[in-house]
């Protein structure tokens, strides 16, 4: 934890505004605004990958990945931000909490790679590697909020504008955690973008600030994979959370005076 990543520093050049005026809060100067402080969590370790897509490859590598992409692209848009772990470490989910909140993090954004439930699976070999793939499409990107996090309202304003920004890559989010079958049967709040409620996700509801995780793709699908496989597709996505984290600053801002 305590080698987490940090490359936050304070805003202060020029044309950053958007990334700062929104949390220069009363007790501060105006004169020296605090960055936004993000704190981006890549889900699972190296020890516990997560999910094994369909190339052989752990859901794990693919989080760690996009979520490098991530603070570079949202660093240089000025905001101050710190991975809940880097790519060697192992890191509870309690601990990634932890430290958010120790840091007095303004927003949470955990990154994931999306699978399927078993029986929308065949086991099937990627070289030497074991690996799974979808028997029907199982495509699109997800988004979860938590109504056990204190700021909950705020954690769905950001999901919808991340699922807005995301939905206006040309890809649709996918449905299938709201089926009713076991392990999934998750609450769609906002189906056209993609918002789920998952209340007991513990990165979530141990969280204090306003906290979201992104499904970026589903890599147990050979076409899903394949998408977010792609270099152009991760700097879109890229992309869009950047402008997503913008837009919802500058809101929470003007309508809540400080994040
Ligand atoms: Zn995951």
């Amino acid at each position: 934890m305590t080698r987490a990543i940090s490359r936050g520093r304070r805003a202060v050049l020029a044309g950053l505004a958007a990334g700062v005026s929104a949390v220069a809060c009363a007790s501060q100067s105006p004169a020296s605004p605090r960055a936004v402080r993000i704190v981006v969590d890549p889900g699972h370790t190296p020890a516990q990958g997560g999910a094994l897509g369909v190339r052989g490859i752990r859901e794990v590598l693919y989080n760690d990945r996009l979520a490098a992409q991530l603070v570079q692209a949202l660093t240089l848009a000025g905001f101050d931000v710190a991975l809940t772990r880097g790519p060697t470490e192992n890191v509870s989910l309690e601990a990634r909490a932890q430290y958010a909140n120790a840091r007095q993090a303004d927003l949470f954004l955990s990154i994931h790679h999306d699978s399927a439930q078993l029986q929308y699976l065949e086991k099937v070999t990627a070289g030497d590697l074991d690996a799974y793939r979808t028997t029907r499409p199982i495509a699109g990107y997800s988004i979860f909020v938590s109504q056990r996090n204190p700021r909950f309202a705020q954690s769905y304003a950001f999901a919808q504008v991340l699922g807005e920004e995301m939905r206006k890559l040309g890809r649709a989010p996918t449905l299938h955690h709201a089926e009713p079958i076991a392990g999934e049967s998750r609450e769609l709040l906002a189906p056209d973008i993609g918002i789920y409620r998952f209340d007991d996700l513990v990165v979530l509801r141990q969280t204090v600030m306003p906290a979201v995780l992104l499904e970026a793709g589903v890599i147990v699908d050979p076409a899903d994979e394949g998408y977010v496989s792609d270099p152009g597709n991760q700097a879109r996505m890229v992309h869009a959370v950047v402008v997503a984290v913008r837009r919802y600053v500058m809101t929470a801002g003007k309508t809540a005076g400080r994040m």
